[in-house]
């Protein structure tokens, strides 16, 4: 096993297609096992293939924190349900974290590393981080879909933090009408109660 260094946004790589994996042998099982430690090591909870600059269509999950990995060769994900707003991260864009929105749960059909199929449905964070890495195969990253301006972790608590403050001064106001002093983007309409927390650098 050997870490390998993970490509960051500006590596035109990371915009590329991948192809299918055809041959199941020592090289593939070799490149997972790699993409496993190097996931563990950067404190991860998936990684792609193109991420560590291999255009296969292969990722690596482990959203337990037990040391279960799971791998997914010629991944698809054959049913969508439900809708979850959250923040995501991923080790191609270090430091920065936007708010995705994802399906609740996916079933995913992928073959293991012998090349059998496996069917499996994820719910929560791991159907997050499978559309997360599905989408590092066909050369999306998530600033494409991130529905806030992507900043860093620390910025976007302090958002938070000043978002519950308003929010709370205009629930001690009641319907009381107010004088047009409440700054704008308080009134955007969007409320942030449904964004599940969690890291998902993947
Ligand atoms: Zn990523």
């Amino acid at each position: 096993m050997a870490i390998r260094n993970i490509l960051v946004e500006g590596d035109p790589t990371l915009l590329k297609k991948s192809r299918r994996v055809k041959r199941f042998d020592d090289r593939l099982a070799s490149l997972a096992d790699d993409m496993i430690e190097t996931m563990y090591e950067s404190d991860g909870v998936g990684l792609a293939a193109p991420q560590v600059g291999v255009l296969r269509r292969l990722f690596v999950m482990d959203t337990e924190g037990e040391e279960k990995p799971v791998v997914f060769v010629n991944p698809e994900i054959v049913v969508e349900e439900g809708v979850q707003r959250g923040v995501e991260g991923c080790l191609s864009l270090p430091g920065l974290v936007g708010v995705v929105s994802r399906p609740l749960s996916v079933t995913v059909r992928a073959q293991d590393l012998n090349g059998d199929y496996f069917e499996e449905t994820f719910t929560g964070l791991a159907a997050r981080c499978v559309c997360h890495e599905n989408d590092h195969l066909d050369g999306i990253l998530y600033r494409r879909r991130s529905e806030t301006v992507l900043c860093t972790r620390e910025e976007y608590e302090e958002e938070m933090r000043r978002k519950a403050e308003i929010e709370a001064a205009m629930r001690q106001e009641g319907d009381a009408p107010h004088d047009g002093a409440i700054p704008e983007h308080a009134a955007d309409g969007k409320g942030h109660d449904d964004i599940s927390e969690g890291e998902v650098d993947a």
